[in-house]
């Protein structure tokens, strides 16, 4: 609900202008740092770096080695939730690897480690993102053969059975497609039947779960706790009842390893911060009484405590249920990246100074401006449903009740970014689309900081600049507002990206660096964002039909001054910009446009605009790109291995210092969690 995934059609974010809720920070040099670990499927998975960890005081690293080893002691718990047969079926595959005496050039070996890989990615037997069930490309036999030489204690049967009962029990779930084939089945009739998870028992029904819950809640309760959030709804004896997550509930063996590490950070934190103090005391109340209401009272101590050290650990978001009801668990250790949310502060700050400066006409402009700071973080561990697939941002509590009392921590996960910028550098995209080596290098000196930049003045100033005029009914732009609204948040920051008072404010190093972010733009909105339509489909997402149309608009109205161009070579088509300066006053032209256009509810001018601009396709230009891309061969989906922490410490166990390293590849990573952090039975009944 609140949390912001680079999903599949986002995969490729960072080659585009971000969109609303997507925010970046500054980039880091690297030397010596690969951010490509390994491709697999339709997966490719990156790791990322934690600047500024070094400079971070020692009660913070050890706060957040502690954290960070409670962020994986969830594992488990994820992979249990996704589907009951999940534990059985990572041990099992762990076991064959770890014991594997055959040919590992086969075709089956193979086919196996790409399973293998893909259950680890996806915490389970189904895909992350897009829920249905993936097969194994290895054969039954194989399957069989290698269970079958694995040493009794190794395969996890259930009590009693036989391996060759095992295997009978286990060859459906993995290998049949109409046997638990989506994770999570909205569009099913009776979506709890039909869903593989594990949150309800078996044979409990969808109205079964609509009445338990519908009879828990109390009329006219303003501040209602999250029914059934932290439970399994399971049907005994013909009675419905609930199994709760908690110390001595469910999952109880991995809740104590959570609430152990917990428990050790309270010293660390204790002289640190005494509101966060408060809120990991909550916390591990919760976790040992599993009680609903003590889950809300540690979420409002969470959201104001202001640390710079934070985290999210617990039962959180509700997308792997098809009611919404049950939450996988996650964790996120990060500290605030000062320097980035400095950036935001700066801006926002000077919000009036731009609101006077902009170039539109004076009578739509604001008397007086708030800016909007948003907080930027650096992630140091992801865990539970974070890890390995990843979001760049977070918005929480879920509790709306909690949002309007309290309000909610608003985040964006820089140095995720970073680590998909950088990667995205290697693809060959720029390589394929680029023009010239000229507005490669722009890009790769520039790309990042611009691109967040430009993102920080749409957020942070644009959405909240100019004013309507008495009179004007705020949905006058009807279906065409937010195609509007988009393009005046994107206008105004381009047009500022460029502006003296940027460089003056510190916010970029030259008068040159905004070139990159004007290439690209332009390069995306005529051409590039064309990779994520359908072949025969128009522009339809608000944020691509802004883009176009300001590409497009620009494009028709610098052709006298030939501005900017489309130039084909060897059969190629490039977008050229010839002239920044010009291109930037035709941004100003256009932004006074439609400023206009909103203040005065200008419904007919807005609708021509995007319906001339915003929308069309050429179907061309269209497949040519399309076939340009295809040949690059992208993974759509991404996600991240974790550096290790490790604390140093004195002869009384005091922890003295604490180091980060980058160097774990994916498979050893994975094999090890299993080792150092699985605590539950493989059955959790
Ligand atoms: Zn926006």
């Amino acid at each position: 609900m609140k949390k912001i995934v680079l999903g599949a059609t986002f995969a490729l974010a960072a080659l585009f202008t971000a969109c609303d809720g997507e925010k970046k920070g500054q980039p880091e040099t690297n030397q010596n740092f690969t951010y490509e670990v390994e491709e697999f499927a339709d997966i490719q998975v990156l790791r990322y770096k934690v600047p500024g960890f070094e400079d971070l005081t020692l009660q913070e690293k050890t706060l957040i080695y502690y954290l960070s080893q409670a962020a994986l002691e969830g594992r488990d718990i994820l992979y249990d939730q996704n589907n009951r047969y999940n534990l059985a079926i990572r041990r099992t595959l762990e076991a064959i690897y770890e014991n594997y005496q055959g040919d590992k050039e086969s075709a089956d070996y193979k086919e196996f480690v790409v399973y293998l890989k893909r259950v680890w990615f996806s915490n389970g037997i189904h895909h992350h993102y897009g829920e249905e069930k993936f097969l194994p490309g290895f054969s039954k036999d194989f399957f069989k053969e290698q269970v079958k030489a694995l040493p009794a204690d190794k395969v996890p049967a259930k009590e009693g059975q036989t391996v060759d009962q095992f295997i009978a029990m286990m060859e459906p779930v993995m290998f049949d497609p109409n046997v638990m084939a989506k994770k999570v089945d909205k569009s099913a009739k009776d979506k709890i039947l039909a869903s593989a998870n594990n949150y309800y028992g078996e044979g409990v029904t969808q109205s079964e779960v609509e009445a338990f819950y519908e009879a828990m809640k109390k009329p006219d309760d303003a501040t209602p706790v999250s029914y059934g959030l932290n439970s399994r709804l399971v049907k005994e004896n013909g009675k419905l009842q609930e199994k709760v997550w908690k110390e001595n509930g469910l999952y109880s063996p991995a809740i104590k390893r959570i609430v152990y590490w917990l428990e050790k950070s309270l010293p660390a934190v204790h002289n640190y911060d005494k509101s966060q103090e408060e809120t990991i005391s909550k916390l591990i109340f919760y976790y040992k009484t599993g009680d609903l209401k003590m889950f809300d009272d540690y979420a409002i101590a969470w959201v104001s405590d202001n640390a710079r050290v934070d985290f999210v650990n617990g039962f959180t978001e509700t997308y792997g249920d098809a009611l919404g009801i049950k939450a996988s668990w996650e964790s996120i250790v990060n500290f605030r990246n000062e320097e980035a949310t400095k950036r935001t502060q700066t801006i926002s700050s000077n919000a009036q100074w731009f609101e006077d400066h902009s170039p539109v006409d004076n009578r739509f402009k604001k008397e007086e401006v708030k800016g909007v700071t948003a907080k930027v973080i650096t992630v140091t561990q992801l865990g539970g449903d974070c890890y390995p697939a990843t979001p760049i941002g977070i918005n929480l509590p879920n509790a709306d009740w909690i949002r309007a009392d309290y309000g909610s921590k608003s985040v964006t996960i820089e140095n995720i970014m970073e680590a998909y910028d950088q990667a995205s550098l290697h693809t060959g995209f720029n390589d394929e689309f680029v023009w010239s080596e000229n507005e490669i290098n722009l890009i790769k000196e520039y790309g990042f900081m611009t691109d967040v930049l430009h993102t920080d003045l749409h957020e942070c100033l644009g959405h909240g600049s100019g004013k309507l005029m008495p009179g004007t009914d705020p949905n006058a732009l009807g279906e065409y507002s937010s195609e509007i609204e988009e393009t005046r948040a994107d206008l105004f920051g381009l047009y500022y990206c460029a502006d003296p008072k940027i460089v003056e404010l510190g916010l970029l190093p030259n008068a040159d660096a905004y070139k990159s972010e004007y290439y690209r733009f332009m390069m995306n909105g005529l051409l590039t964002q064309l990779v994520r339509i359908e072949p025969g489909k128009n522009i339809e997402e608000a944020h691509m039909v802004n883009r176009q149309l300001i590409a497009k608009w620009v494009l028709e109205h610098g052709k006298a001054d030939n501005v900017v161009e489309y130039k084909v070579r060897d059969g190629k088509t490039y977008v050229v910009v010839n002239d920044y300066e010009k291109l930037r006053d035709l941004f100003g032209q256009l932004l006074a446009e439609i400023q206009r256009i909103k203040s005065e509810g200008d419904f007919a001018a807005g609708k021509a605009l995007v319906e001339k601009y915003g929308i069309k396709v050429d179907p061309k230009l269209h497949q040519e790109v399309l076939e340009r891309y295809k040949k690059l061969n992208m993974k759509p989906y991404r996600g991240f291995v974790n550096p290790v922490f490790t604390a140093e410490t004195d002869d009384k166990g005091k922890i003295t210092d604490v180091k980060v390293s980058y160097d774990e590849s994916y498979i050893d990573q994975m094999l090890r969690y299993s080792k150092e952090y699985s605590t539950l039975p493989t059955y959790n009944d």
